[in-house]
């Protein structure tokens, strides 16, 4: 008797995430798409008031500025997670990462009066994609403004940990994340709070698209937050195993990064 076993467990997660994934992308993209069409219709009945005009025009713009984000956002996330390794990594200054990621987020911060305050080590630099390791500060920092009060402050630090990892990390003095939510921040389309992440323009898709590009980078991303204090993200990025001069042939691609020593952050899943 011969009696074969073959485990499809995980072939059916990866199939029920896909599903989910594409269940949620089109209830996503068509709540702005519904919105556009019954402003449409709205503008055709409203044509001899222009003050009304102007009004549902406006809307539509927000609705159409919400699907543009959402479509980004969703083909972004896609192409990070068909590659799992960068193909070309160049040497990408974190300090400049972490400068042109906050000068995008400043008009909002300014409305909001929040102060953004940069500190940066000197020769903190990764083997990566400058683009996408922009892309990811910046999400922690549109975040942490969005998610916090105003006349409160953000901090953004580059550094070099002391066993030469590098690390961005973003503080915050906003609203905080509960506990029990924190381990579930960094799936796709989830938001503590949906109605509050829809009114700034979120798509629910920032962190984890920050969470792919750690992972592309053969880093991670942890969490620490307390209800009504504020948050902090820690962007964590393995020490560059080669020089500059050498070739990535001469020593390989980076290395991974070692164990995390601060217990009291949460690991993403
Ligand atoms: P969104 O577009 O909704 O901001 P994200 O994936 O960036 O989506 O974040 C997921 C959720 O995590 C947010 O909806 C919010 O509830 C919570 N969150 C993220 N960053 C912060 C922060 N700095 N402070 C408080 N809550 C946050």
């Amino acid at each position: 008797v011969l009696l074969l076993v073959e485990d499809r467990s995980h072939a059916y997660l990866v199939e029920e995430v896909r599903r989910d994934f594409l269940a949620n992308v089109s209830h996503e993209l068509k709540t702005p798409v519904g919105g556009i069409l019954l402003l449409a219709e709205a503008v055709k009945g409203a044509r001899d008031d222009p003050e009304a005009v102007a009004r549902f025009a406006k809307r539509m713009r927000k609705e159409a500025r919400r699907l543009d984000h959402l479509v980004t956002d969703i083909v972004q996330l896609s192409r990070l997670q068909s590659e799992d390794r960068l193909s070309d990594p160049v040497e990408v200054d974190l300090a400049r990462v972490v400068n042109e990621a906050v000068d995008d987020v400043r008009v909002a911060a300014e409305e909001k009066e929040i102060d953004l305050v940069i500190v940066s080590d000197k020769r903190c630099w990764v083997w990566g994609d400058r683009g996408l390791l922009v892309t990811a500060v910046r999400n922690l920092v549109v975040n942490a403004v969005a998610y916090s009060g105003s006349g409160t402050r953000v901090a953004i630090r580059a550094r070099v940990a002391p066993d030469g990892a590098r690390e961005v990390i973003v503080t915050d003095q906003g609203t905080g994340i509960p506990e029990s939510e924190l381990g579930r921040i960094f799936e796709r389309f989830y938001r503590v709070d949906a109605a509050r992440s829809r009114s700034t323009g979120g798509t629910g898709l920032g962190l984890s698209i920050v969470k792919h590009v750690c992972a592309n980078h053969g880093g991670d991303v942890t969490v620490w937050s307390e209800l009504g204090r504020g948050s902090t993200f820690t962007i964590r990025l393995p020490a560059p195993s080669y020089g500059p001069s050498e070739t990535k042939a001469d020593t390989g691609i980076p290395a991974s990064p070692s164990d995390t020593d601060q217990p009291k952050e949460t690991p993403v899943p």
